[in-house]
């Protein structure tokens, strides 16, 4: 199917092309087999096994694959209930069009942009032979999402007879032919910068980011590079006067901690390149969720919601139990004529906390509440991870780091005096006409 693979050499000095996968010495611009310029050559190129892949524009890619017809337009895949834009197509990216904007500014930049309504069925099926892919690499493939994960290649070379490189190489090429829509790659030492890595040249980018260069690298990115550092805090930072990472480089560990507490950790090392969280497999369980059939339907946000809250502490329970998190939140209802309503919201982190469970299946249950009767209320969490990334402090939203101290504290009370000891305002004097929870695991 392929053209034959090169003999793997450790040697540095080679490169390969990244469209025939011919060995390359010397520093030639372009392939001496093939003539392409998708040449992958780095000091560090044989020696290299975190990678990070992504595929580009997911849903969009999917969509002209299925009508060639699309090929040449620009495409937008949105316009569901919230009005905004789900992913947009690199054509449509070049009239300014970007993700989450609302979909009439984006018809604004681009009104000639073909739009099309999200099919996550589709997707998701997609997404799944991607990482069946992924899988055949290596055990070690972690998701983020549905088109994106890490994966571990370390100890694979005995099993492809190549370095990880050629193996990433042969990997993004496999799933243009297989699948019919394009990747990004990264290839680095540590998550962090593999991350950083396949996004740097998008779409099709093979990028790799060695330890020798990391620092460097990084003193010339701005601070929102590193992970945890969104908007708000990245605002927080510029009050400090702090913008690049290099400022960051020049700063005391002590000094960070101080001023950020366990995110001036972080700062600290990813800012150095310092990072050794390990790739972990996805875990067995897709979700960990619960649910409860009523008695008689409920309507009133007055009956669900000490419901919702009693399931969001199950859920929480069970994952700090097995030291997981989830970053998807789902909210599950049944009406009294049995149509299933499922709702999800992603977080910028995953959770095991029953406060950010409950607070997010709320927001999603207020727009459920529209009158419609209900027999089943279930709340649950996806993507799920290790529990080690999960609930980084929130150095903004100060009400939702105190819950989360007050929850460890109560947690503690539970551990000690048992279940019933302690007990938050939602849940009193619920299960008049609820059953107890039954825990549903998928
Ligand atoms: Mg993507």
């Amino acid at each position: 199917m392929f053209a034959a693979m090169p003999t793997p050499v450790n040697d540095p000095s080679h490169g390969f092309c990244r469209d025939c996968l011919t060995l390359q010495r010397g520093s030639g611009l372009r392939c001496s087999a093939c003539g392409s310029p998708r040449l992958a050559r780095h000091p560090e190129l044989y020696s290299l096994r975190i990678a990070h892949i992504d595929c580009d524009a997911f849903y969009a890619a999917v969509e002209k694959r299925d009508n060639p017809e699309l090929k040449d337009k620009p495409v937008i895949i949105g316009g569901g209930k919230r009005g905004v834009v789900s992913t947009a197509c690199y054509i449509a990216r070049i009239h300014g069009v970007r993700s989450a904007m609302p979909m009439f500014k984006a018809l604004e930049a681009c009104p000639e942009a073909v739009v099309i309504k999200p099919d996550m069925e589709k997707y998701v099926r997609v997404g799944r032979e991607v990482r069946a892919m992924m899988q055949a690499l290596t055990p070690l493939v972690e998701p983020l999402s549905i088109d994106e994960a890490f994966l571990d290649l370390s100890g694979t070379e005995r099993l492809h007879g190549r370095p990880p490189a050629l193996v990433l190489a042969r990997f993004t090429q496999a799933v243009e032919k297989e699948i019919g829509i394009t990747v990004s790659a990264g290839l680095s030492y540590c998550k962090f910068l593999a991350k950083v890595a396949s996004d740097f040249r998008k779409p099709r980018g093979f990028s790799i980011i060695g330890q020798a260069e990391a620092l460097g690298f990084l003193a010339e990115q701005p601070v929102t590079m590193i992970w945890g550092v969104g908007k708000a805090f990245a605002a927080t930072l510029e009050q400090d006067g702090i913008r690049m990472i290099s400022q960051l480089q020049r700063m005391e560990r002590g000094e960070l901690m101080r001023r950020y507490g366990t995110m001036g950790d972080r700062l600290y090392r990813l800012s150095r390149g310092q990072d050794e969280r390990r790739v972990v497999p996805d875990h067995d369980a897709k979700s960990v969720s619960a649910e409860t059939t009523f008695d008689t339907d409920l309507a009133s946000a007055a009956d669900l919601v000490p419901v919702l809250r009693a399931l969001s502490e199950k859920v929480s329970a069970r994952l700090k139990k097995a030291g997981i998190a989830g970053r998807t939140v789902v909210l599950k209802l049944k009406t009294s004529d049995f149509k299933i309503r499922t709702r999800n919201r992603q977080l910028a982190d995953p959770t095991r906390l029953a406060d950010r469970i409950f607070q997010t299946g709320l927001q999603l249950l207020e727009k459920e509440t529209d009158g419609t009767r209900y027999r089943l209320l279930g709340i649950g969490v996806s993507d799920l991870s290790d529990a080690d990334r999960a609930d980084p402090p929130d150095l903004v939203d100060v009400q939702a780091r105190k819950r989360a101290l007050a929850e460890g504290a109560i947690d503690a009370l539970r551990d000690k005096f048992g279940k019933k000891a302690v007990e938050t305002g939602y849940t009193f004097g619920k299960g008049r006409n609820a059953h107890p929870p039954e825990d549903v695991e998928r």
